[in-house]
């Protein structure tokens, strides 16, 4: 017999490797209380959270909890069942038109998660014989639709409006297209410059998909996204997200002003063969997405947050992803794997939660730590992050 595992066998060493020098798993950490949008109890001891997507810090949300009760009295705990069987109640159709109403769109389709928003609306709408031209740094969940599609893969060099162009001018008369680009990339925390791509997207003839996960409910006036921001939301054919970052819950979905978009509920297979979410998740969602509509103030303090947290990093010599900060996600680039496993736990052991990502979610082979801010982490907070940073650096040898 041939291990099937045995593929696995580099990786199964280099864990082995990093765990043997004393480190605490970074893929293992467990949280055993959770206060507060921002602190946790981990290892027994209170920690503050930055390195969640709770963009907004909705998950507490009095409002937010107390649907999620009502709805767990009135309709259950779960659906049983796929949406267009006995999976659609209220509350989903609900969620669809708070989606509806928070972008200004006319159709909203729910997925159970945004992975399989990305898989269902990526595979139905790109096929045998249509292109896909997407950014090289998409997110898995991109990908895994594309292949899923079978369509025709053109990858350009990260946020390159030349070679995007050049990708599509290249693609046979005739042929569908399909643009899929990000408005928040998440592992550097950059944006897109979405209103240069699109021009060029349109201009060749093809349709737009753009993931706004990172931006939702943050980012632009209406916190719509980077596409609102640059003023460009019309343009885009599908606007991808999830419920599991700024909205506090889970869930993915795809919004569109498409006429024919309504047809999407019979033939696409991550819609129509897996059970729709609990009626608790729906009613929270559409609840969390009411009140972002209302999130300018939060929005601001998010803001400053971010700036305040990017400078304070930058001046005490940590490599950032980017110059300026581009949205709730501040990036620190560690020199490699075992010294970025070493931050990591001197920041756990400080009481600071951060994200430790790796190749493959992280581009060019980078080790990443990476910060992401939350709407409710107070000023007092983001200073005592920025000291922590400070002794941990110095501990890990990193500054
Ligand atoms: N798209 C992007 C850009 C993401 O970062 C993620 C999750 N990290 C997803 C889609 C998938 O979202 P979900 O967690 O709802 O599956």
């Amino acid at each position: 017999m041939q291990d099937l595992f045995s593929k696995f066998d580099p990786l199964i060493q280099q864990r082995e490797d990093l765990l043997a020098t004393g480190l605490t798993d970074p893929f293992g950490l467990v949280m055993e209380k959770v206060l507060s949008p921002t602190v946790a109890l981990c290892n027994g001891r209170e920690t503050i959270l930055l390195g969640t997507y709770n963009y907004m810090g909705m998950t507490f949300d009095p409002d937010v909890i107390a649907a999620g009760k009502r709805a767990l009295d009135e309709f259950g705990a779960g659906t049983t069942g796929s949406r267009v069987l006995n999976g659609t109640y209220a509350g989903h159709r609900e969620v669809e038109d708070a989606l509806k109403d928070f972008y200004g769109m006319d159709h909203a389709m729910v997925f159970s998660t945004g992975y399989q928003a990305n898989l269902g609306i990526i595979s139905t709408m790109a096929g045998k014989g249509d292109y896909i031209v997407l950014d090289i740094d998409s997110h898995a969940s991109i990908w895994d639709g594309c292949k899923m599609g079978d369509a025709e893969v053109v990858p350009f060099r990260h946020n390159d409006i030349e070679a995007m162009e050049k990708r599509l001018k290249r693609i046979p008369e005739g042929a569908g297209k399909l643009v899929v680009l990000e408005g928040v990339y998440s592992m550097m925390g950059d944006i897109a410059p979405l209103r240069e791509m699109i021009a060029v997207a349109k201009a060749n003839g093809a349709m737009v998909l753009v993931d706004e996960a990172h931006s939702m409910g943050f980012i632009g006036p209406n916190g719509r996204g980077v596409a609102e921001d640059q003023g460009v939301l019309d343009q885009v054919d599908f606007v991808i997200g999830t419920f599991s970052k700024s909205v506090g819950t889970v869930g993915g979905f795809c919004v569109s002003n498409h006429p024919k978009f309504e047809v999407l509920r019979l033939v696409c297979r991550p819609y129509v063969f897996t059970a729709s979410l609990p009626p608790s998740v729906v009613a929270t969602a559409a609840t969390s997405i009411r009140k972002l509509m209302h999130g300018a103030d939060k929005r601001a303090h998010l803001w400053e947050n971010s700036r305040t947290l990017h400078k304070g990093l930058k001046d005490l010599g940590f490599q950032l992803g980017t110059d300026a900060p581009q949205s709730a996600i501040i990036s620190v680039i560690m020199p490699d794997l075992e010294r970025g496993a070493g931050m990591w736990e001197a920041l756990l052991k400080e009481g600071l939660y951060v994200n430790l990502a790796r190749p493959p979610a992280t581009p060019a082979g980078m080790t990443l730590l990476r910060c992401s801010l939350c709407a409710e982490h107070s000023a007092d907070q983001v200073q005592t992050i920025i000291e922590r940073f400070a002794r941990a650096g110095k501990v890990a040898g990193i500054i």
